[in-house]
């Protein structure tokens, strides 16, 4: 998300975040272990990305975007700056203990080592057990910096020995005047993906940045208008197909979720704008040829399925549990 010209990490609409760690680092106050809490690709690695430049820039007005620790830490290669971020992949433990080996030394060439791991609720129970070794017993120039969508899912005991801050989703005007003031887009593109953002403005800008994505949009709707027609046993078949990729299962019940929402809304007369605003005729039409109870059961039984697939309820089988009970419109 960052600016390449400059080598600012730009944080939008968490400023009062910003301003607290900034206000503790002037002051001799780092935190020494932050969990950034929030929704999915709402900001917190961008959060924690700052903190770690505003930490080891070597201007006096900081971070200043210039210098080579500044620029470091935005090309990814700063040698005191861990981040561990994949979407599909948990920390084990062996990894965690590669981390501690390194953060028992000092900086190389900055302040402060800061060590960033994403989604740490995904964390085996023994790679956090490993780590609240590193909470109990900190190194004064070490910032573990942890995110989570949900804290809940994490140890007590680790959520305890954490500065908790939790970032809360953007106003949809504030993500859409980003887009266009910083990221390029064209009014019609900020818009769009403005609403369908939902205030996460990461995945707005990674929307733009991959037309794939809102190609695959398309897809998924154009997939689910033929599913509705379709009979159980070809409901089975595209669940099958589809299951081979987790990843795409996740992100078509995503899709799917924001269209049932907005049915939702076209059902119970709500003055709210759908969120998939390019599509409203298709959905008004389908919207008068199902039902209320139908569409709120599905909403529920969407967000069961995604919530299913963070605790690793096997794809296909939740892609078949939404595709069976989805009704029938022709
Ligand atoms: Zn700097």
């Amino acid at each position: 998300m960052e600016n390449p010209v400059n080598f600012h990490i730009r944080v939008i609409g968490h400023q009062w975040a910003v301003d607290l760690l900034k206000q503790q680092a002037a002051t001799g106050r780092v935190p020494q272990a932050l969990l950034l809490a929030g929704p999915l690709s709402v900001g917190k690695s961008t959060v924690a990305r700052f903190l770690a430049q505003y930490l080891n820039c070597q201007a006096n007005e900081r971070p200043c975007g210039g210098c080579v620790s500044c620029r470091k830490v935005v090309s990814g290669n700063h040698p005191d700056i861990r981040i561990w971020d994949h979407d599909d992949e948990a920390i084990k433990i062996d990894q965690v203990r590669e981390l501690q080996r390194e953060l028992a030394l000092s900086p190389y060439e900055g302040k402060y080592r800061v060590v960033l791991l994403c989604n740490f609720e995904r964390a085996t129970p023994s790679a956090a057990n490993a780590l609240l070794k590193t909470l109990e017993e900190p190194n004064p120039q070490v910032v573990l910096i942890l995110t989570a969508t949900d804290p809940g899912a994490l140890l007590a005991t680790i959520v305890s020995r954490c500065q908790v801050l939790t970032l809360r989703p953007i106003p949809t005007q504030e993500v859409r005047a980003a887009l266009q003031v910083h990221w390029q887009a064209s009014p019609a593109e900020a818009e769009l993906l403005a609403q369908l953002a939902s205030g996460r403005l990461c995945w707005a800008v990674r929307a733009l940045a991959s037309e794939n994505i809102l190609e695959r949009r398309e897809q998924f709707l154009q997939d689910l208008l033929t599913l509705l027609g379709m009979n159980r046993v070809d409901r089975l078949a595209y669940a099958y197909e589809l299951s081979r990729d987790p990843g795409l299962v996740k992100e078509i019940l995503r899709s799917w979720l924001t269209i049932w929402r907005d049915l939702l809304l076209l059902q119970s007369g709500s003055q709210t704008t759908v969120l998939n605003l390019d599509w409203q005729e298709t959905l008004q039409n389908l919207a008068n040829q199902s039902n209320i109870g139908q569409t709120q059961e599905m909403v529920v039984r969407l967000r069961t399925a995604l919530t299913n697939l963070e605790h690793n309820v096997n794809p296909r089988l939740n892609l078949e549990t939404v595709l069976l009970r989805m009704p029938t419109v022709q």
